[in-house]
């Protein structure tokens, strides 16, 4: 007899790839469906393990070999293809072990950049989805390309693409752009849809509103659900009590150092400044940074990770110790959050923007690679959150042209303008994944798709 299996019989598998970027959004997706009254594990790579517990929220997180000694350099292409040969071994042998309980896997959401992982889990006889990290539109180029609709290498100065606006080539994520710089990660991000059409599901860390074009027509191609912006529910919803952290953080953050030093600074007196946990800055554009910040007039807190420390301009500690502070890392939604901040100088990272999306704050764009370059374009000029800092002709971003980005957003007409934006977004994302909202209505129709399915299958 047919019969609809309950929530709590759903056994969720869940791979990212370990870098802090993928992490954050997929763990706390396992939490939604958690929520939601699922049993999920997430998988983590040996190489990451040290720094995780074995269990975040009510998700159990599962150790797994990932080819090396838990010495992996998981931000290398090296480290990429030996995790995609020695992984779908842990794979087999993870869902084997879980076959013999009386709680077998049903599913599998596995990171878009492994799409290997959907003919594993077919073969295993489980059905998957990818989760998508990047934006729709991000996506949606890689997928172009992919099927040849944008022909490489793209021909400037602007290109037309279906339901986006009108893209100046520089626009285009760097790895389209600069398709030469490099091959193989190209290789890496347009495969995410070699198999796109064998999945039933695909999930993307976007919201609706946000990018309503894109998706619209990415739906004539395969089916979609955004279930963004995923970011700890204190935040946005507050639906999930005490989800105030990502809760697997391969960074050791200065927590109370930040938190002390903001509270005592005024409303809206300080710039954030971060580029993420992999994008490498130059010396020279460190200290164009640092003249910035000390023109700008404005305090500041500097996440320089501790493999960047060395590139920092001597003396910049000691003299600017009333003004700013420099820290390794930070739980950045909490500085986010607070209300000292009052610009965002970041490199646009997916996570980075929907993060100053959900909390209000504007942004100084200064993408460095990848997606973020696209990112930006869509801050500055379509959700209007932002602005964008000008490269010399060298490249290089002058210390002048940040401070007066700066200034412009926290004293200036515009800043007003974008100020009033952000705020429209912020009520955008959290109505997105509250109660009702299309982010939370595609998790619920998910799970229900889901328990009809799997319910028929046993
Ligand atoms: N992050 C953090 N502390 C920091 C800097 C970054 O917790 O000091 C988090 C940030 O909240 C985000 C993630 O690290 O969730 C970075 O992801 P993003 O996509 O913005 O950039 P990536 O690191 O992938 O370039």
């Amino acid at each position: 007899m047919e019969r609809e299996l309950k929530a709590s019989e759903i056994h969720i598998l869940v791979l990212p790839y370990p870098v802090q970027g993928h992490l954050n959004p997929m763990l706390q997706f396992s939490k939604r469906l958690a929520l939601k009254g699922l049993r999920v594990m997430l998988l983590a790579a040996m190489s990451i393990s040290e720094s995780i517990p074995d269990q975040a929220g009510s998700v159990k997180i599962q150790r797994i070999c990932d080819g090396f000694d838990g010495d992996g350099k998981v931000d290398s292409l090296v480290y990429h293809e030996r995790f995609s040969v020695v992984v779908p071994q842990s794979l087999r042998e993870v869902v084997a072990r879980q076959n013999c309980s009386n709680c077998p896997f049903n599913f599998l959401v596995y990171d878009s950049t492994l799409p290997w992982a959907l003919d594993v889990a077919h073969r295993l006889g489980l059905d998957a989805a990818p989760f998508f990290t990047q934006s729709a539109v991000v996506s949606a180029l890689y997928y172009h390309v992919h099927r040849g609709t944008l022909k490489m290498p793209v021909e400037g100065p602007t290109v037309t693409v279906p339901s986006m606006p009108l893209l100046a080539v520089s626009d285009l994520p760097s790895f389209i752009h600069h398709m030469d710089a490099y091959p193989s990660i190209l290789r890496l991000v347009v495969d995410q849809f070699s198999n796109i059409h064998d999945a039933n599901w695909t999930f993307i860390n976007t919201f609706e509103q946000l990018e309503n074009e894109v998706l619209s027509w990415m739906r004539s191609q395969w089916p979609v659900k955004t279930v963004g912006p995923i970011i700890p529910s204190m935040y946005l919803d507050k639906r999930l009590e005490d989800d105030r952290d990502y809760g697997l953080s391969l960074f050791k953050p200065n927590l109370d150092a930040c938190q002390t030093w903001l509270d005592q600074k005024q409303a809206a007196s300080v710039v954030y400044v971060s580029f993420g946990s992999l994008a490498s800055l130059g010396e020279e554009q460190m200290e164009e940074i640092s003249q910035g910040l000390k023109r700008s007039n404005a305090h500041f807190i500097w996440v320089v990770r501790e493999s960047e420390q060395q590139k920092l301009p001597t003396n910049l500690v000691e003299e600017t110790t009333d003004k700013g502070l420099v820290v390794n890392w930070c739980n950045q939604l909490q500085v986010l959050a607070h209300q000292a901040v009052g610009c965002f100088l970041t490199h646009c990272g997916w996570n980075s923007t929907l993060e100053a999306l959900s909390l209000g704050v504007p942004m100084a764009a200064m993408p460095q690679w990848t997606d973020q370059t696209t990112n930006s374009k869509f801050i500055a000029d379509v959700w209007k959150v932002g602005l964008r800092v000008k490269r010399d002709e060298s490249g290089i971003v002058r210390g002048e042209e940040i401070a007066l980005c700066i200034r412009e957003i926290m004293e200036g007409e515009r800043g007003n303008e974008i100020r009033k934006n952000a705020h429209r977004w912020k009520e955008l994302a959290k109505e997105a994944v509250d109660e009702g909202g299309s982010s939370n209505k595609n998790i619920e129709e998910f799970v229900a798709e889901l328990a009809e399915v799997e319910g028929d299958a046993s």
